[in-house]
């Protein structure tokens, strides 16, 4: 009997250890709030794509924007359309090198790209729209370059800087709108610059080789001469402050500088090339000029 209580006093102690330790494992191991896995922060680095408006012939007008700091840089190609095809071109492998180099942006800037700001000029020499290759190019394109635009309309004497209904181009006469802002292409640039107001403005054309600064009827900005050098000196370019081979009237850059955003005008040297190298040195001049001179975010 003796042997018997002993036997079930052993099962008793092994059976309350079990029960110990289970009641240990439990409260150490289950009863606790599940941990949430972590999950990587992932940035999103795609750039914000936006149709800011049509063209004439309902062409898409697009902007791509990247980085949201205080500092907006804008950046148009294409004004001009398929007569300086090039310009459209750089623009694009901007955006593309952007998208590469996410880095190049600090975090006190945003870069807006408007490629096209002329897509249906662009449309009459490459067929297609959106991003398009040399390859594309028609091979005649003396007929109808693309200039302007589809209402016959020089846009880059459509703005609102001592606009004339007739303009002159190399001294010859375009046509400038029925009045200001007449055109679907001038009032998206306008309404996009008026809307994110912008600390300056590059305009990329061609074919002088030259960065121009600009001005409506109170001189030139002084922010204006800055960019112009700065860009001109890191892409070899030549510097002009004005503009005096003819005369220009309702010209984009000299809005800009009545409503007091700095503008510049970048010439590329011929109508078929990129230049991509000089403009990325005059791009990365600028942007380290605005690093350098803005607020720390
Ligand atoms: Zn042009």
């Amino acid at each position: 009997m003796k042997r018997f209580f002993s036997r079930r006093t052993t099962i008793f102690s092994i059976i309350f250890a079990m029960l110990i330790l289970c009641s240990f494992t439990y409260f150490t191991f289950c009863n606790k709030t599940t941990p949430v896995p972590s999950v990587p922060i992932v940035i999103n680095l795609e750039p914000k794509h936006e149709v800011i408006g049509k063209s004439v012939e309902q062409r898409p007008i697009e902007a791509f924007t990247y980085g949201n700091g205080k500092t907006h840089i804008l950046f148009v190609g294409g004004m001009h359309g398929g007569y300086e095809w090039n310009s459209v071109l750089l623009a694009y492998q901007f955006i593309d090198y952007l998208s590469t180099y996410p880095d190049f942006i600090k975090k006190n800037m945003t870069v807006t790209v408007i490629p096209s700001a002329n897509p249906d000029g662009v449309y009459k020499i490459v067929g297609k729209e959106g991003r398009f290759a040399i390859t594309d190019i028609s091979s005649d394109i003396s007929k109808d370059p693309g200039r302007v635009n589809v209402n016959g309309v020089d846009l880059n004497r459509n703005f609102d800087c001592n606009w004339q209904p007739k303009a002159t181009w190399k001294n010859n006469p375009v046509s400038a709108g029925l009045e200001v802002f007449s055109e679907p292409e001038t009032q998206t640039i306008r309404d996009f610059i008026l809307k994110d107001n912008p600390v300056s403005v590059i305009f990329w054309h061609s074919m002088s080789g030259s960065v121009y600064a600009s001005e409506c009827n109170n001189g030139i900005l002084p922010e204006t001469l800055n960019i112009m050098n700065v860009y001109a000196k890191a892409s070899g370019y030549n510097a002009i402050k004005t503009f005096d081979s003819y005369a220009i009237t309702g010209d984009s850059e000299g809005w800009l500088a009545s409503i007091n955003i700095p503008a510049i005008t970048v010439e590329l040297k011929t109508h078929e090339t990129v230049e991509w190298e000089q403009n990325l040195a005059g791009i990365k001049a600028l942007l380290d000029y605005y690093n350098s001179t803005s607020t720390p975010q």
